[in-house]
């Protein structure tokens, strides 16, 4: 059962990424100072390229970063400190690599699902499941 419930989930998906594409493509951030804090501009752009959580990514990128933030009413990424958006697309990639990009197949065309509190990648492509941690 849970074999065809999965198959179910993987045919009525319909990855907004070609299958087929490896590139990833993310948008380069438009990163700018505003005092001691860095706003990360296009944050929205690379959450709707990522499919991702607002939340998640930005939890990630305080993690991945070392300092505290949020998300401004225009959406933006506020991050406490000077980052450059060098350091800001590394993070991203950090991201990506571990959260939307399949560890099997290598495609981004996946779906974190929450799994007895585990968070698992589930690719439409290969259909492979794989854990996060
Ligand atoms: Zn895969």
């Amino acid at each position: 059962m849970e074999y065809e419930d999965s198959l179910e989930r993987a045919l009525e998906r319909t990855p907004d990424i070609e299958a087929g594409d490896d590139r990833f493509e993310l948008p380069d951030p438009e990163v700018r100072q505003e005092g001691n804090v860095t706003v990360y501009e296009n944050f929205q752009d690379t959450l709707r390229r990522l499919d991702r959580n607002e939340e998640h990514v930005m939890q990630f990128l305080q993690n991945e970063l070392g300092t505290s933030g949020h998300i401004d009413e225009s959406g933006r990424a506020r991050l406490t400190g000077e980052f450059d958006d060098d350091r800001i697309a590394d993070a991203v990639d950090e991201y990506t690599g571990q959260f939307v990009r399949c560890p099997e197949c290598g495609l981004p065309d996946t779906d974190l699902e929450r799994e007895q509190g585990a968070l698992m990648l589930q690719c439409a492509a290969c259909g492979a499941r794989s854990s996060t941690s």
